[in-house]
């Protein structure tokens, strides 16, 4: 099987796009389809300096590589979730990374921001950890992209995990969370903008440029991600485009090109935090302080 840009040999066929790529062709159309989707929603600007939510995994790791490589100013964030083995090596990997490129890594632990690790809290507040998950994380990685000056806080969604929300969202006809899900979430007081580079890389692209890149990257999933939802719906897409090649990015294009004719989320009325400052839609402390403040309560083991 040959390159369809050159004589050699090819090692990844994307029937979505028509193409086989040889290694060298697969780096230079990755790198150009997230140069692509910067351009295209004006993510940040070649002097703007960047935080990239790193987890270990392909995704992250390959986009903050990707922004190096692209010449932008891009900056790790690593969360340690402290769940057990799974953040011990997944924090070894972004700090491998970092350290063989010569790049800044700021690593915050739920252990030292809130006394305990994610099941610890989910098991204090009785809730499942996923529950709490998203909130923390976001309002981390917003807190360290507002103080370090970030222009810009960059995760690595890709193609199908873009694909897999949107069936979700559409399923249920939640307009709210459709309007939500775009690849630019804007800034306002003390909220970074969000920007999502990859949505048009698919996650079979990614494994193939990590590998070619030498890039290493925990394989494991978090061990609270068996049975979710999102991989259920990212099996359904992945049974459509066997069967017709290129659902997902034109479910996904389709999709943004209507997206300014949904009506505009409801804007909530934010409030500083008493205790934190960052902004919240709380009436008194925000979900993030409310959660150390039940943490700091509990009673001594
Ligand atoms: S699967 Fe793991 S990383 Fe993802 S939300 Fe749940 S606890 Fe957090
Ligand atoms: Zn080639
Ligand atoms: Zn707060």
């Amino acid at each position: 099987m040959r390159c369809s840009f050159c004589e050699k040999e090819a090692v990844l066929r994307l029937r979505h796009a028509n193409l086989r790529l040889c290694p060298e062709h697969v780096v230079a159309r990755v790198e150009k389809e997230a140069q692509k989707a910067i351009h295209e929603f004006r993510m940040f600007a070649p002097e703007e300096k960047i935080l990239v939510a790193v987890s270990g995994g392909k995704d992250s790791l390959g986009l903050w590589h990707i922004l190096t490589k692209l010449g932008y100013k891009a900056d790790g964030l690593y969360i340690d979730l402290g769940i057990s083995e799974y953040s011990r090596r997944s924090r070894e990997f972004c700090q491998e990374f970092a350290r063989n490129h010569g790049l800044n890594l700021q690593v915050l632990s739920l252990q030292e921001e809130l006394g305990a690790g994610l099941d610890e809290i989910a098991k204090a507040l009785r809730g499942e950890p996923c529950a709490h998950c998203g909130a923390i994380k976001r309002y981390l990685m917003n807190r360290a992209a507002w103080e370090g000056g970030y222009a810009a806080l960059a995760t690595g969604h890709n193609l199908d995990d873009e694909a897999a929300t949107l069936l979700g969202n559409t399923l249920r006809w939640d307009l709210e969370y459709l309007a939500r899900q775009y690849p630019v979430l804007p800034a306002g007081p003390k909220l970074v903008r969000k920007v999502k580079p990859l949505i048009y890389v698919s996650e079979r692209e990614m494994v193939a440029y990590c590998l070619i890149e030498g890039i290493r990257y925990i394989y494991e999933e978090c061990p609270h991600s068996v049975g979710a939802r999102s991989i259920f719906l990212k099996d359904i897409l992945n049974r459509l485009e066997d069967e017709a090649p290129s659902t997902k990015i034109t479910f996904l294009k389709s999709f943004l090109r209507v997206h300014h004719k949904l009506p505009a989320p409801k804007e909530a009325e934010l409030r500083e935090c008493p205790s934190c400052g960052m902004p919240t839609a709380a009436e008194g402390l925000c979900r993030f302080c409310r959660i150390k403040e039940r943490m700091a309560q509990r009673a001594p083991a």
